[in-house]
C-alpha cells in the first residue's frame, strides 16, 4: 500500500518535470485533436451552433498544447534554455489557456441558457477584449526589460500576469460550476460537466496559492497540481463522448419510431379501406330494412334499425376521413386549380339547412363576386369543415359570421361562431389527429376527431396557414391564409 502511494508519488513528480511535462502536453494534444475531430465530423452531419463552439474551444485548446509542446521540445532538445522558455512563454501558455476556457465554458453553458445565448456570446467577446488587453499590456511592460531600460520587469510582468491569468480561470471555472449546478433539470451530463470544470479548477487554485505565497516555487504544490488538468480532460472527454452518443442513441430511436409510425398508418389505411365495401353493404341494407322495403317491421325493431344506420354511417364517415387524411399525408394528392366564386358557394352551403334546424345563423359577409384561386372541391371541404365545427360547438340562437380580407398576393377567410370556445391548452392540439376536448365525451354530436387534421393537411397542401383564435365561452375564430396570385 505504501509502495503504491510512492509510485504513484513518483509518477506526478516525474510528470512535473520537464520531460514528464512534455509527454503530459502532447498527451493532452492528442487528446484534444481526437475530441476536436470528433466534435468536427459531427458537425460536418448535423451542423449546430453547440457543436461549432465547441469544436473551436476543443481546437484552441488542442492549438494550446501544439504550441507548447513545440516550445518545450525546443527547450528539451533544440537548446532553447529553460530559463527563456520561463520567461517568455508563461504568460503566453496562460493567456492561450484562459481563451480556451472563455470558449470551453461558454460552449458547454450555451445549450442550457435559452434566453441568453446571444448575450453569452457577447460576454465571450467582452471577456476575449479584455484578456487581450490584459496580455497586451504586461508584454509591453515585460518589453520595457529587453530594451534594457529597467530590471525585473519581466518577472513581474510574469507575477502579475500569473496572478491576474490564474483569477480569470478560477472565475470562468466557477461561474461555469455555478450555471450548471443551478439549472434545475440536471442531466447526467450537465453533472459530469461540472465535476470536470470543478476538476480543472484545482490546477488554478494551486499555482495561485504557490504565486501569493511561495513566488511560484513551491515543489510539491507544483507537483500536487499536475494530476489535475489530465483528470479534467479525461472527465471531459467522457462528457463529449456521452453526448454524441446520446444523440446517436436518439436519432436511432427517432428513426424506430418513424418506422413504427409508418407502418402504423399503412395498417390502418389498409384495414380502412377493406373495411369500406362491407360497410357499404351493411349500410345499404339496414336502410332498406329500416324503410321495410324487406318486410314490414315492429317499433322496436325499426327503432333498432335507426340506430344501426345511423352508426354505419358514423362509421363509414370515420373511414373516409382515415383514408383521405392517410392520402393527404403521403403526399398522394395533388391540387387541381382554378378560380372559384367563394361567396356562391357559401351562400348556397348544406350548412345553412343544418344552422337552421340548431337554429343558428350562418352570416357571410363575403362580396357576390369573391373569386379566389384554389383547388375548387378541396378548398370547399376546408370551409365546410370549419363550418360544420361552428355549427356543432355552437348553441341555438348563436351566429356563425364569414368574412375574407385580401393582402397582396394572400388571401384570409375568417370563419367566427359564438359557440362555446376552445381552452387555451387544447387550441395547440385541435390539428392533430384523433384529437378532441373533453367537452366531446359530453356532446349529442358525435365527431371523428379527424376534421380539423385533413383542413390543416389540405390548407398546407395548397401552401397556407390555419390558425384559431378562441375563448373559452364566447366562441373562437378560425382563419385560413393562402397564397393567391399578384393580380387577382
Ligand atoms: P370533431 O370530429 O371532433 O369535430 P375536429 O378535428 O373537427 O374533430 O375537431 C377537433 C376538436 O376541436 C373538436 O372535438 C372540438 O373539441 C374542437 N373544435 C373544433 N372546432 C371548434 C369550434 N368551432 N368551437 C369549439 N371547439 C371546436
Amino acid at each position: 500500500m505504501v509502495f503504491g502511494i510512492i509510485d504513484i508519488h513518483r509518477i506526478f513528480y516525474v510528470l512535473g518535470l520537464p520531460t514528464g511535462e512534455l509527454i503530459k502536453i502532447l498527451f493532452e494534444f492528442f487528446i484534444f485533436t481526437l475530441i476536436t475531430y470528433m466534435v468536427v465530423s459531427e458537425y460536418t452531419r448535423d451542423p449546430r451552433r453547440e457543436l461549432r463552439y465547441l469544436a473551436a474551444a476543443f481546437g484552441s485548446l488542442s492549438f494550446h498544447k501544439l504550441v507548447s509542446s513545440v516550445i518545450l521540445t525546443s527547450v528539451l532538445y533544440g537548446g532553447l534554455g529553460m530559463t527563456t522558455y520561463q520567461y517568455y512563454f508563461y504568460l503566453m501558455s496562460h493567456v492561450m489557456e484562459v481563451f480556451a476556457l472563455i470558449l470551453l465554458s461558454h460552449a458547454f453553458l450555451f445549450p442550457y441558457i435559452s434566453k441568453g445565448r446571444n448575450k453569452i456570446w457577447k460576454a465571450s467577446i467582452f471577456q476575449t477584449i479584455i484578456l487581450a488587453f490584459v496580455y497586451g499590456s504586461l508584454q509591453l511592460y515585460g518589453l520595457y526589460e529587453i530594451f534594457s531600460l529597467s530590471d525585473h520587469h519581466l518577472t513581474q510582468a510574469n507575477f502579475f500576469g500569473g496572478i491576474v491569468f490564474n483569477i480569470m480561470e478560477i472565475t470562468l471555472l466557477s461561474y461555469s460550476i455555478y450555471t450548471l449546478l443551478s439549472i434545475t433539470k440536471k442531466k447526467g451530463t450537465i453533472r459530469s460537466t461540472a465535476i470536470a470544470f470543478l476538476v480543472y479548477l484545482v490546477g488554478p487554485c494551486l499555482e495561485l496559492v504557490n504565486i501569493l505565497f511561495f513566488g511560484n516555487s513551491n515543489a510539491s504544490l507544483l507537483v500536487a497540481h499536475e494530476p489535475f488538468p489530465l483528470m479534467a480532460i479525461i472527465l471531459f472527454t467522457r462528457v463529449i463522448y456521452l453526448k454524441l452518443v446520446d444523440k446517436a442513441y436518439l436519432q436511432k430511436q427517432l428513426v424506430h419510431e418513424k418506422e413504427l409510425g409508418k407502418m402504423k398508418d399503412q395498417f390502418v389505411s389498409t384495414v380502412s379501406h377493406e373495411l369500406r365495401t362491407p360497410l357499404t353493404s351493411i349500410n345499404l341494407y339496414a336502410g332498406l330494412l329500416k324503410d321495410g322495403q324487406l318486410g314490414t317491421l315492429s317499433k322496436k325493431q325499426k327503432e333498432a334499425m335507426t340506430v344501426i344506420k345511423d352508426e354505419t354511417k358514423r362509421l363509414y364517415e370515420l373511414i373516409s376521413d382515415i383514408l383521405d387524411l392517410s392520402k393527404l399525408e403521403h403526399k398522394k394528392v395533388s391540387l387541381v386549380m382554378n378560380y372559384f366564386n367563394l361567396s356562391d358557394f357559401v351562400n348556397n352551403t348544406i350548412c345553412h339547412t343544418l344552422a337552421a334546424e340548431k337554429g343558428i345563423a350562418i352570416i357571410s359577409t363575403l362580396n357576390s363576386r369573391f373569386l379566389i384561386w384554389a383547388d375548387e372541391s378541396k378548398f370547399k371541404q376546408v370551409i365546410i369543415n370549419l363550418l360544420s365545427n361552428a355549427i356543432k360547438f355552437t348553441d341555438s340562437g348563436g351566429t356563425i359570421t364569414l368574412s375574407a380580407s385580401r393582402t397582396w398576393g394572400e388571401v384570409s377567410i375568417h370563419i367566427r361562431d359564438t359557440g362555446r370556445g376552445i381552452a387555451k391548452e387544447d387550441v395547440v392540439k385541435i390539428f392533430e389527429k384523433f384529437y378532441q376536448t373533453a367537452y366531446y365525451m359530453t356532446r349529442k354530436e358525435k365527431g371523428t376527431g379527424l376534421g380539423l387534421a385533413i383542413a390543416k393537411e389540405l390548407v398546407d397542401l395548397h401552401g397556407g396557414k390555419i390558425t384559431v383564435e378562441s375563448e373559452v365561452g364566447k366562441g373562437s375564430c378560425f382563419t385560413i391564409t393562402i397564397p393567391q396570385p399578384k393580380n387577382l
